[in-house]
């Protein structure tokens, strides 16, 4: 049995397995690669939505795409019209198949089921153990999250989400516009909305996403979830058909100060979660990309992994500003989408705005509270 691989990929969720199937399309070269997760992951663990414009390699997986979207809150609500772009759903089942289907067709890959639990490096390789054996490797690419991480002078706060997929008999919903934010539940101190991703006119996913670092127990999530369902879709008669519950963090920590010689976190545990919004599936892809571009041409793959990016600095704003109570988060998204095009906003979270847009992103729409975050945050550096 080989014990020893080029590359072994810890963690086959988006990230190791975007790393991998980019590997295996990309690549001419001959290397063994190895990917270990715990789990099958044969089952709809969770739902990814996302902007684009046009397509990608992923189209054929896309469960629906949206031309408008909704967004509300108790002084805004809007539908808008989002093109060029378009809003596109995706169930984690049929991306982790999608990629199973190509890796399998890949001699160079090979998949475990297994427990990581450690890795460990020296001059010569990475040592990993599993519950079943060591394997080695001269890179390991990591995806499992870090337990104990000490933030220190970064923000941080969770997002956790429960969301759950329902079917209604009558047809209720509208298949060509989500609900990006609906502010319009009982707001406490943390940051709360729900989202709705319709699949077709009978069935969609009713999701909350609660910032906070308390977590709720099961039946808290249940709860807001009718309570929305019953009383602000007014939805008397539903059958709940799956349901999905994740936490990730929102911060401004860099990860990337774990990597090591041989050892390179990615996804997650990469900090590839965008700080200020959770958005990551994306970031992602376009990041795992560039990683096995580099892996391919033989560059160095800190050149991706650490390269610098000035849009952590308003990540942090928008989390001091609504952690640290002088706004929250309704006053913020509804400051963005009162006056802006959302156009503009996607842009912005894709990190590919200019100055100028900048500016006008900081210093219009958003309330007094957030322009004051951006330029106390200015003066602190
Ligand atoms: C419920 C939910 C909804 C989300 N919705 C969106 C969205 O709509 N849009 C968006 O852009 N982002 C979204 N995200 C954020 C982000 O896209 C996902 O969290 C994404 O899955 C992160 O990918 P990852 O590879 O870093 O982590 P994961 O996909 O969680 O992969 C990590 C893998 O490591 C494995 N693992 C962990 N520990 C071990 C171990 N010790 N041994 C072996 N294997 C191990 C796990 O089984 C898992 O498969 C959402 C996140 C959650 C939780």
């Amino acid at each position: 049995m080989t014990t020893s691989y080029d590359y072994i990929i810890l963690g086959a969720g988006c990230a190791g397995l975007s790393l991998a199937y980019f590997l295996s399309k990309q690549s001419q070269q001959q290397f063994r690669c190895l990917l270990i997760d715990k789990d099958l992951k044969q089952m709809n663990d969770r739902t990814w939505s996302f902007w684009q414009k046009g397509t990608s390699e992923f189209e054929t997986i896309v469960e629906n795409k949206y031309s408008h979207i909704r967004f509300l809150s108790s002084s805004v609500e809007k539908s808008l019209d989002i093109a060029p772009y378009q809003y596109k759903m995706i169930r984690s089942k049929a991306f982790y198949q999608f990629i199973w289907d190509t890796l399998k067709k890949d001699k160079r890959f090979e998949i475990l089921f297994d427990q990581v639990l450690g890795v460990q490096e020296n001059e010569n390789e990475c040592i990993v153990r599993l519950e079943s054996r060591e394997v080695h490797t001269s890179m390991a690419f990591s995806s499992i999250h870090f337990k104990d991480i000490h933030y220190g002078k970064h923000q941080n706060v969770l997002q956790h989400f429960k969301g759950w997929i329902i079917e209604t008999e009558e047809p209720f919903f509208d298949p060509s516009c989500a609900t990006f934010m609906d502010f319009k539940i009982k707001q406490l101190k943390d940051v709360r909305f729900m989202y709705v991703l319709p699949s077709n006119e009978n069935s969609a996913l009713v999701e909350l996403a609660v910032f906070s670092n308390e977590i709720w127990s099961n039946d808290d999530y249940d709860e807001v979830l009718k309570n929305y369902i019953q009383q602000s879709l007014k939805i008397d008669r539903f059958k709940i058909l799956e349901d999905e519950f994740g936490i990730i963090p929102m911060t401004t920590y860099p990860f990337e100060k774990h990597n090591s010689n041989r050892i390179k976190y990615i996804g997650t545990a990469g900090g590839w979660v965008k700080a200020s919004s959770g958005y990551a599936f994306t970031r992602i892809l376009s990041k795992a990309k560039l990683l096995a571009e580099a892996l391919d041409n033989r560059r160095n793959v800190d050149e991706v992994l650490t390269a610098k990016n000035k849009f952590r600095f308003f990540d942090q704003v928008f989390l001091n500003a609504i952690l640290s109570g002088k706004t929250n988060g309704e006053e913020v998204f509804s400051g963005l989408f009162k006056g802006l095009p959302p156009q503009l906003i996607f842009k912005f979270l894709d990190e590919k705005t200019n100055l100028i847009e900048n500016i006008r992103l900081f210093t219009g729409p958003p309330t007094w509270a957030f322009s004051k975050a951006f330029f106390e945050e200015i003066l602190v550096r």
